[in-house]
């Protein structure tokens, strides 16, 4: 028998959520963003259940071509574009859209191979500071693109750093708009968080990310709230116990001593699987459908869960790291991160089903 370990993949929950995002949101078009092998969850199995959305973002040239080849007919955007002058003829044999954010990317655009047949998605950095043209450089790269011969549409995007915080989006919305405003070219702003809280950000395109996966982008309103479902379920089982005495030490450090006698129960996922090494003594998680604390250190094969309020938990009891019933930005809170770097940290090793 198998390690019981497994991440199920909800792909109802994955459509659901698009649903979700498409009532949010219902005069833009999606773009299902699908990077990071689909945050986790598979590139193709996530590209299937969103298979209503009207495009996928996504890296890597590779998995672009990939869904191409998979019958995908949505456009498929490039979200940090191409990186040299030889991905271009992939680009226009695919048919691939590409974010131009910088400078060079416009200059090795002469090596594109067809005329007129290439779509591109210029950038603006409205203050994330991450990609994008400054707004004083924009009037160039968008005459440059405009009188390309490579270049059939043009697209106009940014990228918030603040929708999902309380700064919100006012200042970069309204740099965007002022930048926007000479060219009459499709719009692309709002991610997960500025979908869900600012209408006024919608413009012609979306981009959804973390809440087709059922997480909540906001740290203070849990992705239940929202109407999302969580589309991973990371679970496994416990494959040992231990009593301990008061004063007996758990794991490697010791960082967790017995303040009483009491029983624990060995879960067959450590920090190799994906979970977070630094999830604390009292991450939550679930045994047997009921709430419990993690304990000691998350080693890499293994984690303790105390099973004090569990009597009826023993070997072969049911786990739920994160997922149904466990949300997984409670998970990512108590360890200090986020629901998506947890998704995103799934490890290859962790069969999956549907
Ligand atoms: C990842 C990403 C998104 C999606 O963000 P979420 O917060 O997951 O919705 C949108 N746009 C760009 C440019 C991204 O890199």
């Amino acid at each position: 028998m198998a390690r019981p370990i497994q991440a199920h993949i909800d792909l109802g929950a994955l459509e659901h959520n698009l649903r979700l995002a498409r009532r949010a949101a219902p005069t833009a078009r999606i773009m299902s963003v699908i990077k990071a092998e689909g945050y986790g969850h598979g590139l193709l199995r996530a590209a299937e259940a969103l298979a209503a959305t009207d495009g996928f973002a996504l890296l890597d040239i590779r998995d672009a071509v990939r869904l191409r080849e998979a019958g995908y007919r949505q456009t498929i955007l490039l979200l940090e574009g191409f990186f040299g002058a030889e991905d271009l003829h992939l680009l226009a044999e695919y048919d691939l859209t590409s974010v131009i954010h910088s400078a060079y990317q416009v200059a090795m655009l002469d090596a594109y191979p067809a005329r007129k047949n290439l779509d591109v998605w210029l950038k603006l950095n409205t203050g994330m500071n991450r990609l994008g043209f400054a707004p004083q450089q924009v009037a160039q790269a968008m005459e440059q693109l405009r009188r390309h011969r490579a270049v059939r549409d043009i697209t106009l995007m940014t990228h918030f750093a603040n929708a999902d915080e309380a700064r919100g989006i006012a200042e970069p919305l309204a740099l965007f708009n002022d930048v926007a405003a000479p060219y009459r070219v499709a719009r692309s702003l709002a991610n997960s968080a500025a979908i869900l809280r600012y209408p006024e950000t919608h413009g012609d395109w979306v981009r959804a990310g973390i809440m087709l996966y059922g997480s909540s982008p906001f740290a203070e309103v849990g992705a239940q709230q929202l109407g999302l479902r969580p589309a991973m379920t990371l679970s496994s089982r416990i494959i040992a116990t231990q009593e301990l005495c008061s004063g007996d030490e758990v794991g490697y450090g010791a960082q967790f001593r017995a303040g009483h006698n009491m029983r624990i129960g060995i879960v067959a996922c450590g920090y190799a699987d994906g979970y977070p090494r630094c999830a604390p003594n009292g991450a939550p998680i679930l045994v047997d459908g009921q709430r419990a604390k993690i304990l000691g250190r998350v080693s890499m094969d293994m984690l303790y869960v105390d099973l004090s309020d569990s009597p009826q938990a023993g070997i072969g009891s049911r786990v739920v790291l994160w997922g149904e019933d466990m949300p997984i930005d409670e998970v990512a809170r108590a360890a200090g991160t986020v629901g998506y770097e947890l998704m995103c940290a799934l490890a290859r090793r962790v069969p999956v089903v549907v």
